[in-house]
């Protein structure tokens, strides 16, 4: 793991960041993006390996071409991508959902995620090496009721990566997918636009997975031999059991 060069989406908080962290402790040197630039600088005080920081949305298909393909020369040969930003916005039927909150989820968890693949691709295919590891969830696996359309985007990441995984096995390049159920993030505080008790409500009694294990998982992805690919990953707390079905402690 000692000095190659990992990037992560979406750094900025949780999933991400936990992730930056660990394998900044096992000697990697990491490019750090998202858009909160101050949490990336924060993040990158901490960690114990150098580290290059871009801050750009990924739906903002220019701004994600211009950043990773002009990456400073030290930085551009980048040997693991963690699609992982992401978010789900809103909780609600199709009939009353915000068109608003569709746009953020499936331009940012999908077209987003297919940019900034697109945009490192090059440099991979002329390596002839590479690992792509997309953040799909237990939401791209099943559809729960108020979901639909977070549901949809994580599907089509699901879909992405196996198409990707095609067209990139001739390259030598690595492609798969870890699918979370819940994580205690600030993912439920963005969902539901801020509100910190409901968000919590969804956590309660389910002792969720923390950022660290679903970081040190994908550690565990990146580590196996070459020639082992970790391609489909579903990762869920004990006492969840799919999507919609949990046993909570009362
Ligand atoms: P989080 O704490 O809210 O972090 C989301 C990250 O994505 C932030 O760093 C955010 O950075 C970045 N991001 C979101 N939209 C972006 C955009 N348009 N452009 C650039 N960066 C963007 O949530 P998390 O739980 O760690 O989620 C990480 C991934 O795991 C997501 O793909 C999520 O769908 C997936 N996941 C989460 C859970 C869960 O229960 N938490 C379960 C399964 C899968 P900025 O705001 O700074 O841009």
């Amino acid at each position: 793991m000692k000095d190659k060069i990992i990037v992560v989406t979406g750094a900025s908080s949780g999933i991400g960041w936990a992730t930056a962290e660990v394998f900044s402790q096992h000697g990697a040197k990491l490019i750090l993006c998202g858009r909160r630039k101050e949490k990336l600088e924060l993040l990158a005080s901490k960690l114990k390996t150098k580290s290059l920081l871009l801050t750009y949305d990924v739906r903002d298909r220019r701004a994600v071409f211009e950043a990773l393909e002009n990456l400073p020369k030290e930085w551009e040969n980048v040997d693991v991508l963690i699609n992982n930003a992401g978010n789900a916005h809103g909780f609600d039927p199709v009939q009353t959902a915000s068109l608003e909150d569709w746009d953020a989820m499936i331009d940012g968890n999908v077209k987003g995620l297919m940019y900034v693949t697109k945009a490192l691709l090059p440099q991979m295919i002329k390596a002839k090496k590479g690992h792509i590891i997309n953040l799909g969830s237990i939401a791209g696996k099943e559809v729960y009721p108020n979901g639909s359309v977070y549901c949809s985007s994580k599907f089509a990441v699901d879909a992405f990566t196996q198409g990707l995984r095609l067209d990139l096995n001739k390259d030598g390049i690595k492609v798969g997918a870890i699918h979370p159920g819940l994580v205690k993030t600030e993912f439920s505080k963005v969902r539901f636009k801020g509100d910190g008790d409901r968000a919590n409500k969804v956590y309660a009694g389910i002792e969720a997975l923390s950022a660290q294990d679903v970081a040190n998982v994908i550690l565990y992805m990146v580590q196996v031999p070459s020639c082992v690919n970790v391609a489909d990953l579903v990762l869920l707390p004990t006492r969840q059991a799919n999507a919609y079905v949990s046993n909570r402690k009362s």
